[in-house]
């Protein structure tokens, strides 16, 4: 097999919930045609927007340990009272063949990659302007019931504490400004050199010119 011209890289969304990662991941895949998004396992329910094997997985418990069991599982971890988990042979078939794989997964997730990926992981921490916005556009989304919202609020204090451990951050207040940093981070790091070993070949053709 030819060497491919640069290795894939796993982009790695995280944000509390409602801060706009799903809007900003969706946007990128919309322009990104070569890159593939991970379609999670998850036990919660699904909202009226959501199609299964396209958004996620949706799995009964039983269904989600059995993947866990059989070693299914790149990362998982329970969030919000259910379980979420990245398949594992999509993201390793993806690695392989040199593509980009985007994954929307929270900081337990993350941290679980960067121990098995770290030179190919990146990883992007999106926050809200405000936490008065935050819950706004979780009211506004409508998509969950009072107590789901009043639970991921809670939970996104505990979430954004994890800021730190992440390679940037770009805050969401103006989404087509928080799209172009998320799409400008990716542009810059598929250039990294250890990310393309087919420019040893490449240099190696440009120096056999022969001078005039
Ligand atoms: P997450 O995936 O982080 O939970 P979503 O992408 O579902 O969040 O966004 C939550 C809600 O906020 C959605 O209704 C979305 O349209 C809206 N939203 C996302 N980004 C912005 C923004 N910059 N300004 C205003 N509303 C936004
Ligand atoms: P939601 O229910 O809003 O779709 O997602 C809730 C949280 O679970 C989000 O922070 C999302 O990033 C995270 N999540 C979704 N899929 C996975 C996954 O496969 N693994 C992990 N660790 N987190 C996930």
């Amino acid at each position: 097999m030819q060497e491919p011209d640069r290795r894939g890289l796993m982009l790695v969304l995280s944000s509390p919930s409602g801060a706009g990662k799903s809007t900003i991941a969706r946007n990128l895949l919309d322009k990104e045609r070569d890159m593939s998004l991970s379609v999670s396992l998850t036990t919660r329910a699904k909202r009226g927007s959501e199609i299964d094997g396209t958004h996620y997985h949706f799995v009964s418990e039983s269904e989600f340990l059995r993947y866990q069991a059989n070693d299914g599982l790149l990362e998982w971890a329970e969030v919000h009272g259910n379980y979420y988990g990245t398949p594992r042979d999509p993201a390793e078939q993806a690695m392989r063949q040199g593509k980009d794989m985007l994954f929307d997964i929270d900081w337990q997730g993350a941290l679980q990659l960067f121990e098995k990926a770290r030179a190919d992981v990146v990883s992007i921490f999106i926050l809200p302007p405000s936490m008065a916005e935050l819950k706004s556009r979780l009211e506004r989304r409508a998509e969950d019931a009072p107590e789901v919202i009043a639970k991921r609020l809670e939970n996104s204090r505990l979430e954004m504490e994890h800021w730190k451990e992440y390679d940037y951050v770009v805050v969401n207040e103006d989404l087509d400004k928080a799209f172009q940093e998320v799409r400008s981070i990716l542009i810059a790091e598929r250039l990294r050199r250890e990310r393309r070993p087919g420019l040893v070949n490449f240099v190696d053709g440009l120096l056999k010119i022969p001078k005039n």
